[in-house]
């Protein structure tokens, strides 16, 4: 298994988040939109192989894929510039472009996918409930983090005390037990409030 690493070096914030309702052309947001606050810098999420340069529609903008060894397919959308090749192989330490506005958007920010078995769009109108091959990259850092130092990462204490705190909730320890034992419907709470506060 690959330990994943977010494509920005410094903070970013989540602008859209996987699997949101909307009008694309799929019924929902099909991976999840970040804006880098310190540095435009894209990294490949792991290692891996480049597959493909600009393959997949022009809503994409300048867009690549990286295989990486897993099985798993990363795509990385609306750059202004691509620094890779087709078929070039990269580490976590490979620039693969700079975040930019191309393609379908409102804005700078960079829309990554992780796909299970390589790229394919979900069926018009679908739900992510349908389409498990489709990941939400933010579950596959937080398992990163989590397989290394086997405790809740700081910013994720912080981001329980932050949601906490904004909810009034009372009884904090058992909210982080919550997010300890990977409850689903806590994620979208923390990152809705990490979003503001990143
Ligand atoms: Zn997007």
């Amino acid at each position: 298994m690959i330990n994943y690493q977010a494509p920005y070096r410094g903070k970013y914030k989540i602008s859209c988040p996987f699997g949101k309702k909307g009008s694309w052309a799929a019924g929902w947001h099909i991976g999840n939109d970040l804006v880098g606050l310190e540095s435009k810098d894209i990294y490949a999420i792991g290692e891996g192989r480049v597959t493909s340069i600009n393959a997949h529609g022009k809503a994409y903008g300048n867009h690549l894929t990286v295989l990486h060894p897993d099985g798993k397919e990363s795509l990385y959308a609306h750059l202004s510039v691509i620094k890779v090749k087709k078929g070039q192989r990269v580490t976590k330490n490979t620039l693969l472009g700079i975040e930019g506005a191309t393609g379908n958007v409102n804005g700078r920010h960079l829309h990554i996918e992780v796909h299970e078995g390589g790229w394919r769009y979900p069926p018009k109108n679908s739900t992510p409930q349908d389409c498990k091959w489709l990941l939400d990259i933010r579950k596959l850092l937080l398992e990163g983090e989590n397989m290394d130092k086997k405790e809740i990462p700081q910013w994720q204490k912080e981001a329980c005390k932050m949601v906490c705190e904004t909810k009034s909730f009372t009884n904090a320890d058992d909210w982080l037990k919550k997010v300890e034992n990977a409850e689903i419907p806590t994620w979208g709470e923390i990152f809705g409030v990490l979003a503001k506060c990143l």
